[in-house]
């Protein structure tokens, strides 16, 4: 049925009845008590509405905590309306916190830092990873300017000049942040702060290697052509010659053990190349690298090995290089009739290649860059010995490639000592045991 005839029937009932009560007592006692009665029975109608409306006041005064009133007639309807009506709120707005919380934690959960702000910058809300960036904290700064949190001229221009199509490169707190506003909801602003340091760091890396590479390759090309301007004069002596083209020849050996190593170190670093791991023949290899040692150094270097641990798992060639890079370096580093110990042993940590000199050693200031590439100590001295500057970048790639570490410990004008940490799961074992050596 039509609601407003549900609502209009009840009253007109109620108002037909006091009608007819009114005729009656009309009837029976006279006009006078039929009107008085009718006057009353009206007054009683009007007063109970208005003690429901009393009630529907008193309730709206505070909808949570107090009781829905219960209704008669229309008011029946009136406050089952209301009722269902504050019930869809209650459960929108449990809908709407629970949507909230949602997107706070997914925003939580991004790498990159969000702030969300009003149209004049005044902070409404960000994430844990703004908060880092710029130094925010949500409780303590909620309602504040961001222009006055975070106090760095660039931001200050950026803000100022408004150019927002742009992002922003900046340096806070250390970090290489890339900085984005955009506005949204015509009165609102949301910054986006990205974490640049890493990529700003290995961009450097790139450069730094390829400037080192080209200076490195640049000074035996200027070499070679000097000499070879000097060799293509017609009257020059044979034994001048003879000596030039010898020195060529050093210089483009140089250049060879260069592009060398730097291929290594590109197939090394390339990570689509997966570690080929197999039974590493520890004894066999490290008596093939001291023999070599031995012709290297040319009875120079008095040189011992001991092995005592076990096998490993790992890519053969590529330790073989790794392990001769650091004896290599212990006789070009280690003055004639110095001693140099190569020892491969088991530990509590796991098996440790150690390389012990009595040579130049390392002053503590150099010790952490070794590894890096092209990093010298004495360039004129890894020069003259051949020395590419990427050997120990070689070595600290493929003991990262098999889970090991390199410690260097050094005494300047004492020796060195040079070690190759690898886990104990690197140990190889055939059926749960450590096998037989090979002859
Ligand atoms: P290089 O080709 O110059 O030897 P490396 O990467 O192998 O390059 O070594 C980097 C630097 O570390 C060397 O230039 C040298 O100064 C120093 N170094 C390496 N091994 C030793 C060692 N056994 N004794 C002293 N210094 C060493």
């Amino acid at each position: 049925m039509n609601p407003q005839l549900l609502f209009w029937i009840p009253a007109a009932l109620r108002l037909l009845l006091v009608i007819i009560g009114a005729g009656i007592v009309w009837a029976f006692f006279g006009p006078i008590t039929g009107l008085a009665f009718a006057f009353l029975a009206v007054t009683v109608l009007a007063f109970l509405q208005l003690y429901y409306l009393n009630r529907l006041d008193n309730w709206l005064d505070n909808p949570e905590s107090k009781k829905m009133p219960d209704g008669f007639g229309a008011w029946t309807d009136v406050f089952a309306r209301l009722y269902k009506m504050r019930r869809d709120d209650e459960r929108n707005q449990a809908e709407l916190a629970e949507w909230l919380a949602r997107f706070r934690q997914a925003m939580s959960l991004l790498p990159d830092g969000v702030v969300i702000m009003d149209d004049v910058l005044f902070l409404e809300w960000c994430n844990p990873v703004a908060q880092a960036h710029l130094g925010l904290d949500l409780e303590r700064d909620k309602g504040m300017r961001v222009t006055n949190l975070v106090r760095h001229p660039a931001f200050m221009d950026y803000i100022i000049l408004g150019r927002y199509d742009e992002p922003l490169t900046l340096t806070l707190r250390g970090r290489k942040l890339v900085a984005h506003i955009i506005p949204f909801e015509n009165r609102r602003q949301i910054l986006v702060t990205h974490d640049a340091t890493e990529s700003e760091r290995i961009d450097k890396m790139r450069r730094d290697f390829i400037a080192n590479a080209s200076h490195e390759l640049r000074t035996p090309l200027t070499v070679i052509n000097g000499f070879l301007e000097i060799a293509a004069q017609p009257n020059l002596d044979p034994a001048t010659r003879q000596a030039h083209i010898k020195l060529m020849s050093e210089q483009g050996q140089r250049m060879q053990n260069l592009v060398e190593d730097m291929l290594t170190l590109s197939r090394l670093e390339s990570a689509d190349l997966p570690l080929h791991a197999e039974r590493v023949d520890i004894k066999a290899l490290l008596e093939q690298i001291h023999r070599e040692a031995n012709v290297l150094s040319g009875g120079r270097h008095v040189i011992s090995l001991t092995v005592t641990g076990p096998d490993i798992k790992g890519n053969v060639e590529e330790l073989r290089s790794a392990f001769t890079n650091l004896v290599t370096n212990a006789i070009r580093y280690t003055p004639a009739s110095g001693k140099i110990d190569l020892v491969w042993a088991e530990t509590e940590e796991g098996p440790q290649f150690s390389v012990r000199d009595s040579g130049i050693g390392i002053s503590p200031e150099h010790l952490a860059r070794l590894t890096e590439r092209f990093y010298r100590v004495d360039k004129s001295r890894s020069r003259e010995t051949q020395g590419t500057g990427l050997g120990l970048a070689i070595v600290k790639h493929t003991l990262l490639r098999h889970n090991a570490t390199l410690a260097i410990e050094s005494i300047a004008e004492e020796g060195s000592v040079f070690i190759a940490k690898f886990q104990k799961n690197s140990i190889y074992y055939e059926n749960g045991r450590l096998p037989e050596h090979k002859g």
